[in-house]
């Protein structure tokens, strides 16, 4: 297995703006010790990050968010890329779309991808999506992703599951498994 961590949206605009998730604060120190464990076996940490246009679709359902070079487009601090890291700008729920991910993740040699982030129910989702279409293998990390609310959040975890066989893992179940890889 050579896995890739996604970091999806962890933005001003999703964790204390106006498109916060209230489980946003819980799921940094989640998100932080896997990023952690990522780069000390020099496995792949990747950002994918909304940063919008003023004409992209996407404001027609939610207005204005995350517009590129705005401060609510800013990652939080708690968790800045380092050196190394990569960071993928995107204008739709998708990581994949348009950003350039998938051949990225090729050339690093990446089969595995293990998503975390917010919102569950609509980037992760989507970037999930693609993912399965890409064919990797999906891990999405139930207490490193976050939604508008649980019922969201559970709802996306069991048809992530279904549909895209993806695996529902906890974090400490993937420290477990990249620390005996
Ligand atoms: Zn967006």
């Amino acid at each position: 297995m050579k896995p890739a961590l996604i970091v999806i949206d962890m933005l001003e605009e999703f964790v204390r703006g106006r498109l916060r998730s209230p489980q946003a604060e819980t799921i940094i120190p989640v998100i932080r010790s896997l990023i952690e464990v990522f780069r000390g076996r020099k496995l792949p940490v990747i950002y994918v990050i909304d940063s919008h246009l003023p004409s992209d679709i996407e404001f027609k359902v939610w207005g204005p968010h995350a517009v590129k070079g705005s401060s609510e487009a800013r990652i939080v601090d708690e968790l800045k890329p380092s050196r190394g890291d990569l960071v993928f700008e995107k204008r739709y729920y998708s990581g994949f779309r348009d950003t350039g991910l998938d051949v990225t993740l090729r050339d690093l040699g990446v089969d595995t991808v293990v998503l975390t982030g917010i919102h569950t129910h609509i980037c992760v989702l989507h970037t999930a999506a693609d993912a399965f279409y890409h064919r990797y293998n999906i891990i999405v990390v139930k207490d490193a992703v976050a939604a508008f609310s649980e019922s969201d959040h559970e709802y996306a975890l069991k048809y992530m599951e279904r549909v895209y066989g993806a695996k529902i893992l906890t974090s400490d179940e993937v420290i477990g498994l990249i620390e005996k890889s």
